[in-house]
C-alpha cells in the first residue's frame, strides 16, 4: 500500500487523511521533516496559506520540502496550491513554485467566496478515473489566472481552470477531500 504524506502544520489534513484512506492508501500525517522519509508522495492540504508558509519556516520544513517535491509527487488543495505555485498575487507571497501557475488568492471574491458546484473534468481525467461531473467545494479559493506550457488543466469552472497537473505534481482550487468521491485522490495515487 502506497504511504502518503499529509502536511500537517494547520488546516483540513484530517479530511485528507480519511480521503487517502478511501482512496487506498495510507496516510502519515507529516509536521517535521524526518517524517517526509520512505513516503510516495505528499498532500498540502487547504488552509491559510500565509499562516502555512509561517510554520513551514517556523518548524525548518520549508527546504526539506522543496527537497521532497524534487523526488516525488505532491498534490496541494486550495492553500496547499497557493503554496505550490510559482506566483501568487492578491497580496503577493513567497511560494514552492512547483507548478507553473500563477494564483490569485481569494480570487472569487467575496459575494461568492465559498460554495458546493459541479465542475467539468476533461475527458483525460474521465478516462483515468471514472466518467461524470465532479462535485466540488471552493472556500475562499484562489482563481489559477495563468497556466504555462508545461501544466495540464484537467477541469475547469465557469472557464477557468481548477484542477490542473504538471509532471508527478497536482493541484486543486477546490476541496476534493470533503466529497464522496476519491477520483481526484485516486488520479494522484496513480501518479505515484
Ligand atoms: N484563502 C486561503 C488562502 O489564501 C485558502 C483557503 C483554503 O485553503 N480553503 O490561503
Amino acid at each position: 500500500m502506497k504511504r502518503v504524506g499529509v502536511l500537517s502544520l494547520q488546516g483540513d489534513f484530517a479530511a485528507h487523511g480519511e480521503a487517502l484512506r478511501r482512496a487506498g492508501a495510507e496516510p502519515v500525517y507529516v509536521r517535521h521533516a524526518a517524517e517526509l522519509a520512505g513516503l510516495d508522495g505528499l498532500v498540502i492540504p487547504g488552509g491559510e496559506s500565509t499562516t502555512m508558509l509561517k510554520l513551514l519556516r517556523y518548524d525548518c520544513l520549508w527546504a526539506p520540502l522543496a527537497e521532497f517535491a524534487r523526488r516525488k509527487p505532491v498534490f496541494g488543495t486550495c492553500a496547499g496550491a497557493i503554496l505550490m505555485a510559482s506566483e501568487v498575487t492578491a497580496p503577493e507571497q513567497e511560494s514552492l513554485g512547483l507548478m507553473d501557475i500563477a494564483v490569485e488568492r481569494n480570487g472569487y471574491g467575496r459575494q461568492v467566496d465559498s460554495r458546493v458546484t459541479l465542475v467539468e473534468p476533461d475527458a483525460d481525467f474521465e478516462r483515468r478515473t471514472a466518467p461524470g461531473p465532479i462535485e466540488a467545494v471552493f472556500i475562499r479559493a484562489p482563481i489559477i489566472r495563468r497556466v504555462g506550457a508545461g501544466a495540464k488543466v484537467l477541469a475547469r469552472y465557469g472557464g477557468d481552470p481548477v484542477l490542473v497537473e504538471q509532471g508527478p505534481h497536482l493541484a486543486a482550487t477546490f476541496h476534493p477531500e470533503l466529497t464522496r468521491d476519491v477520483r481526484v485522490h485516486r488520479l494522484f495515487l496513480e501518479k505515484l
